[in-house]
């Protein structure tokens, strides 16, 4: 057995599975869906979340996020649906930071009516507004830090304390952080969410979801997931463990060029705002210093309206104007146009989001061809 110390060896090596037969460097790949019943301690059947590939990549992924157990999913909803009808049944409620992905939004107030399940959404990160939503019947608290697109932190251990006090869940979707930048299981967060297709894909060509948590809590999820299906195929999930692979190098570069970059468009004169929780500036950067190890690839900055940021986002060559992030390249996007298009100009503004924010995903390109593409696209508005 190898000795596994640090986060990129785990990104590595964490969960390898040895081919014994042929002695290959990599993990062979087992895409049956078909396994012999005799003799067997547990049916295999990729739905039942046990495969060879499933079971290996979940490994990682708990190792990565210092938890006990971990499963993988189609996609990072799928998760995020699993993590939260696990647990709930009809007349429960549940608190939601109100800044969590759109989709995750979109989820809950589509779907929870139909099953009759209450929610609260909490546009703040005082932990006393969370206090004051909690009722009889609230199962689960659901938080997303740092939030898009303003990259506001939470703080994860008052969150944590405050469900443990009152006996419930709390999820956290880590996307943004990577299990790099952030381990809430470290301050107590029970359920730990990853949309793959960001990060831990890393290469903008996967659509996957992972969770993880104890062996408990993932026992009782299986229960329900099982019944979902909502399972990534043995073919991602290998994809998946090969990009992960490089997790830790592509999120540390990501972070020396966000922190770079970050300090670029503070200096510019065209720049209203910059949102990135590595700046001494941004009001949250104590706490993301606490709880975070490294502060990510992801920022935000405001230019004067949303003409000039469409102009802006037409004149940007080398970096790609898309809806995505995580990826290995630069990428970005305007939130009035996309993430927060559904949403009343008025109610964004009360968001803090101006129609000349622009999110940007920064990439692992070299800092300089980053920021000289910024300049000449600057130059042009
Ligand atoms: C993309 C994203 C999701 C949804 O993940 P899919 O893989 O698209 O289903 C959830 N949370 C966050 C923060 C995301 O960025």
């Amino acid at each position: 057995m190898k000795k596994i110390n640090g986060v990129g060896t785990k990104c590595v090596h964490s969960g390898d599975l040895i081919d014994d037969r042929f002695k290959g460097a990599t993990s062979p790949i087992f895409p049956s869906t078909a396994y012999d019943f005799i003799d067997v301690e547990d049916d295999k059947y990729p739905r039942y979340f046990n495969t060879p590939n499933q079971l290996a990549l979940s490994k990682k992924i708990a190792d990565l996020e210092n938890c006990e157990a971990a499963l993988l999913f189609g996609s990072g909803i799928a998760a995020i649906f699993t993590s939260l009808f696990s647990f709930l049944k009809s007349e429960d409620h549940v608190i939601f930071q109100g800044s969590i992905y759109g989709g995750t939004l979109n989820l809950v107030i589509k779907e929870f009516k139909k099953f009759n399940i209450e929610y609260s959404l909490v546009d703040s990160f005082d932990i006393k507004e969370y206090e004051m939503e909690i009722k009889e019947n609230t199962k689960i608290i659901f938080i997303e830090s740092p939030s898009n697109p303003l990259l506001k932190v939470i703080d994860l251990q008052a969150i944590s304390n405050l469900s443990k006090k009152n006996n419930l869940i709390s999820i956290i979707d880590n996307t943004f952080s990577s299990p790099i930048n952030q381990n809430p299981s470290d301050f107590g967060i029970d359920i730990i969410i990853h949309s793959a297709t960001k990060y831990l894909g890393g290469h903008s060509d996967i659509l996957a979801g992972a969770l993880a948590s104890t062996k408990s809590n993932i026992d009782k999820i299986i229960e329900s997931s099982i019944n979902y299906g909502g399972n990534l195929s043995e073919y991602t999930v290998w994809l998946l463990e090969r990009s992960i692979k490089t997790l830790s190098l592509r999120v540390n570069k990501q972070n020396e060029n966000a922190l770079k970059v970050s300090d670029y468009l503070s200096n510019h004169e065209k720049v209203n705002a910059v949102h990135y929780p590595g700046l001494k500036t941004h009001p949250d950067y104590e706490l993301s210093s606490k709880q975070m190890k490294g502060f990510g690839g992801m920022l935000s900055f405001e230019l004067s309206n949303l003409e000039e940021a469409i102009l802006f986002t037409r004149k940007i060559k080398l970096i790609k104007s898309a809806m995505s992030l995580g990826g290995v390249e630069s990428t970005i996007c305007s939130p009035s146009l996309t993430s927060h298009s559904k949403i009343s100009k008025e109610e964004r503004e009360n968001l803090g989001i101006f129609d000349g924010l622009l999110r940007f995903s920064v990439g692992i390109e070299d800092h300089n061809d980053i920021i000289n593409d910024l300049k000449q696209a600057f130059s042009k508005i």
